[in-house]
């Protein structure tokens, strides 16, 4: 960091200090209150406020006043602060009970979810929303991978901050025809990812509900959730805290990756989530000689038959995918025409009539 920029961030953090920890009286900065302050050259500033226990909507006004002191900091453009508590999430090992609440303008939550880093998870969820979006639905994507947001890149939009409104909310960036907001927008990656479990849940929640999705006259029709990989507590604990209509679980072929997929099963099975579609990626590489399966061939597809999940379709190893994913725009969006962009829009509306098809109550068997 330059020195100007160092000094801008000194000038922050005395005037954070000027407001104070309403329970030990010392400045914010100095209780330890801010986490992750990053400041950019442009001068936004970007800091998470780490409310008590379970204080979390108390502290709105506490977030306020230490953005206003922020923003009227000489050089400063932009604020965005996130409220988080580290203990507002009970661990995910007390309780497996769900008591979700909805999203306003939002009708329905799906997850995308993986059970390792690097399966592909992201660049899937990306093009599905895109597929949603191409249908004519009002989509939303949010990237809640704490351990390593990826839409802003995916969608060409990392230098993008999101705008807060006067009411409070943060006004997605829109890209494609989707609603997008990402804990990268937030905070930096390094700092996201050594959040405590609890406070990157409690962080997910304030982006389901300080983001203007949509309103209740015209409410997005799905948001879609880029979940963190892995089955752990802060997973356990987004699928217990957020709606979801359902989970869609990406994994490679190998035997190892399947072990995850049940994992993944079995956690959104004790959060009452239910799987609308697994998908295989990476499920082969097209070659002159024909198809090379480097990952072994249709592992996803029997263990999610073998477990009763829907299988959704597989997504071959495609060089293009990765390119149009590091020059940020998804490949559905790319290439429309393209077979795998039609493949894509299959599996999304399966998934989807999965879904219809999971909200709706059992039928009742009478016997006269
Ligand atoms: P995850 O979200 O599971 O960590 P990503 O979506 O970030 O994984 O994908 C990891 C890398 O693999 C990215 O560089 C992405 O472009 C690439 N990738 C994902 N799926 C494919 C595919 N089917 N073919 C080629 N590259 C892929």
């Amino acid at each position: 960091m330059n020195t100007s920029l160092m000094a801008l961030r000194d000038r922050i953090s005395r005037a954070l200090n000027s407001i104070k920890d309403p329970l030990s009286g010392k400045g914010l900065a100095d209780a330890g209150r801010i986490q992750g302050l990053a400041v950019t050259a442009e001068g936004r500033v970007r800091f998470a406020l780490e409310a008590p226990a379970g204080a979390a909507d108390a502290w709105g006004p506490v977030r306020d006043a230490a953005e206003a002191a922020a923003a009227a900091v000489k050089g400063v453009t932009g604020v965005t602060a996130v409220l988080t508590a580290h203990a507002e999430a009970k661990p995910a090992s007390q309780s497996a009970h769900r008591t979700p609440e909805g999203v306003a303008g939002v009708r329905a939550v799906i997850a995308v979810a993986s059970g390792k880093g690097g399966v592909g998870k992201s660049t899937i969820a990306a093009n599905l929303a895109c597929a949603l979006a191409a249908s004519g639905r009002k989509v939303g994507l949010l990237d809640v991978d704490v351990y390593g947001p990826s839409l802003p890149t995916l969608f060409g939009v990392a230098a993008t901050r999101p705008v807060m409104r006067p009411d409070k909310k943060l006004e997605p960036v829109e890209r494609c025809g989707l609603k997008l907001m990402s804990i990268g927008f937030i905070v930096d990656p390094e700092q996201a990812m050594i959040w405590r479990g609890a406070m990157a849940t409690s962080a997910v929640r304030q982006l389901l509900d300080d983001v203007a999705w949509g309103t209740d006259a015209d409410p997005l029709d799905v948001l879609v959730l880029d979940m963190p990989p892995g089955t752990g507590d802060v997973q356990l604990t987004i699928a217990q805290r957020v709606p979801l209509a359902g989970a869609i679980i990406v994994s490679t072929p190998q035997e190892l990756a399947l072990a995850d997929v049940r994992r993944g099963m079995a956690m959104f099975d004790k959060t009452h989530v239910p799987v609308i579609g697994v998908i295989e990626n990476m499920a082969w590489l097209e070659t002159l000689g024909g198809r090379m399966y480097v990952f072994g061939e249709g592992g996803a597809r029997r263990t999610a038959e073998a477990l009763g999940a829907p299988f959704l379709g597989e997504v071959p190893i495609e060089i293009a995918l990765r390119e149009s994913a590091d020059a940020g725009a998804p490949f559905v969006v790319a290439k429309p025409d393209h077979p795998l962009s039609q493949a894509f829009a299959a599996m999304a509306e399966a998934a989807m009539e999965n879904a219809a098809r999971a909200a709706k109550p059992a039928p009742v068997i009478r016997f006269e």
